[in-house]
């Protein structure tokens, strides 16, 4: 373990604590924001040590190590987030054992998921990965393509689209990420309207910023280093 199980236990309580206050903040109830422990940079080990804990839902954002932690811990209840870029040649082992896809940004992503998704008993649950910010380091598809990839999602039987998700700028911790959080979240409300559809998942906000995610809606938050830091922030 790169923590103490102590330390672990300890880092989850703070932020599911912060987690909890900052929902409220936002008029929300604790239950509305789930927390996904983003585990790419521990191994089964500290996976293990989390599920002890109660977590049941745990993001990875390559498709290999991820499967590799999904087939390691044989429990139904977990959920297994994919939540980084997805190349369009990893498209047909990604729709196996993931209960959400997070970063799905393209139409010829989209085609392939549709191509391949329907080896699986139940449709695949996605979500759209929207760059609000503008930055180009950054992946995700642009604001003003959102419509039109929803809409490609809901044509495709064996997927369901779930909602968006967003990635704040680097520098832009804290506070700083709001904007980009309400606007993602405005968006969302937007698309409902105009497609017809709930969307009910907001995927937003990691260790730097997901107190500010929860307060303006986010229903997944995906924080990694935060449970893993040696002391407590
Ligand atoms: C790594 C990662 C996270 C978690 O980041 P932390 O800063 O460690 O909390 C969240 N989302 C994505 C897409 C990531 O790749």
């Amino acid at each position: 373990m790169i923590v103490s199980a102590a330390r672990l236990a300890a880092n989850l309580h703070d932020v599911r604590e912060k987690l909890a206050r900052a929902a409220e903040r936002g008029g929300r109830a604790p239950e509305a924001v789930r927390l996904v422990a983003v585990t790419k940079t521990v191994g089964l080990e500290e996976v293990r040590a989390l599920h002890d804990l109660g977590v049941t839902d745990f993001g990875e954002n390559r498709v290999a190590a991820g499967q590799e932690k999904l087939a390691a811990l044989a429990d139904p209840a977990v959920r297994w987030h994919l939540i980084g870029h997805l190349q369009r040649n990893k498209a047909a082992k990604a729709v196996a054992g993931f209960a959400l896809l997070h970063g799905v940004e393209s139409s010829g992503l989209i085609e392939a998921l549709a191509r391949r998704a329907g080896e699986r008993p139940d449709p695949l649950p996605v979500l759209l990965e929207i760059n609000i910010s503008g930055e180009d380091s950054k992946y995700g598809a642009p604001p003003e393509e959102a419509a039109a990839l929803a809409r490609q999602v809901l044509a495709a039987a064996n997927l369901r689209l779930e909602g968006l998700m967003t990635m704040a700028p680097l520098d832009a911790a804290g506070e700083a990420a709001r904007p980009v959080f309400r606007a993602l979240r405005e968006l969302r409300d937007r698309l409902q309207d105009e497609l017809g559809v709930p969307l009910p998942e907001l995927s937003m906000g990691m260790s730097q910023d997901f107190e500010v995610a929860a307060e303006e809606g986010a229903t997944l938050v995906r924080v990694g280093s935060a449970l893993f830091a040696a002391a407590q922030a």
